[in-house]
């Protein structure tokens, strides 16, 4: 099973097998059901400047840093740019709105995926765009020993966000892996657009209210319909690659 998309992967970069020692994990909409919320405040922060932007829009903003996606709604609002000081301010604006929404709840499946990856010995990595302390704090008491502090990067490590490559690089140089020793799971556009770019096999879980075509679109090496599914399939796409790797004809 999965054995064309595998394929087809290793036909556009070359590698001969991929040998799955690290997964690099995205955190909102993927560990965490968190995207809605974050939706929901962006929306309001920019309905309280007169701004009104449909909800679904946020999501093709996933992945970006909050200066980006300002920078985006400006650009199409007021034709320009917005200035630094109104980037802090509307940034920092979003984010209390967030902090007072009720708690976020972790994604189903996404407890059972780690777990696997654990059992199987596959280094678990945080690739995340967020710098909010709100859900990071969270990590250690919602996923119990998975993400070490090593093992993680955030927007403080990295220059470029995604859909820039740059976080994914920065993932595997700390689990120490080549391209073709990991695989890159997230929800959004832009996160797939990164790991595609990294040229690591990414698979994409569409948990939010995008068409499965948005996804594929970006680059997903293949695209689940949900954390529960992708679990459940997560065995059987490993056992894929090892056969791949045993057999590489
Ligand atoms: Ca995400």
């Amino acid at each position: 099973m999965y054995s064309i998309a595998i394929q087809q992967f290793l036909e556009r970069t070359g590698y001969i097998s991929v040998n799955p020692r690290a997964a690099l994990i995205d955190m909102d909409g993927t560990l965490y059901d968190s995207m809605p919320r974050h939706a929901n405040a962006w929306r309001q922060m920019m309905a309280e400047i007169g701004v009104d932007v449909p909800v679904n829009e946020f999501f093709r903003y996933e992945g970006r840093t909050g200066a980006s996606t300002i920078n985006i709604l400006f650009q199409q609002a007021f034709g320009r740019k917005a200035t630094e000081s109104e980037c802090k301010d509307l940034y920092r604006r979003k984010t209390e709105i967030f902090a007072a929404m009720p708690d976020v709840d972790t994604m189903p499946g996404a407890a059972d995926m780690l777990d696997f990856m654990g059992q199987v010995g596959i280094r678990r990595v945080l690739v995340t765009g967020s710098g909010q302390s709100t859900l990071l704090d969270r990590l250690d008491k919602d996923y119990p020993g998975v993400f070490t502090p090593d093992m993680r990067v955030t927007s403080r490590d990295v220059t470029h966000g995604k859909p820039n490559p740059e976080p994914f690089i920065k993932a595997m140089e700390k689990a120490c892996v080549k391209p073709w020793e990991c695989f890159v799971v997230e929800n959004a556009p832009l996160g797939i657009e990164a790991g595609h770019a990294a040229d690591i096999f990414t698979i994409g879980v569409n948990t939010g209210p995008l068409d499965v075509r948005e996804l594929e679109e970006a680059g997903a090496d293949l695209v689940f319909e949900s954390m529960p599914q992708f679990a459940d399939a997560l065995p059987v796409l490993i056992y894929g690659f090892l056969t791949r790797m045993n057999n590489p004809n």
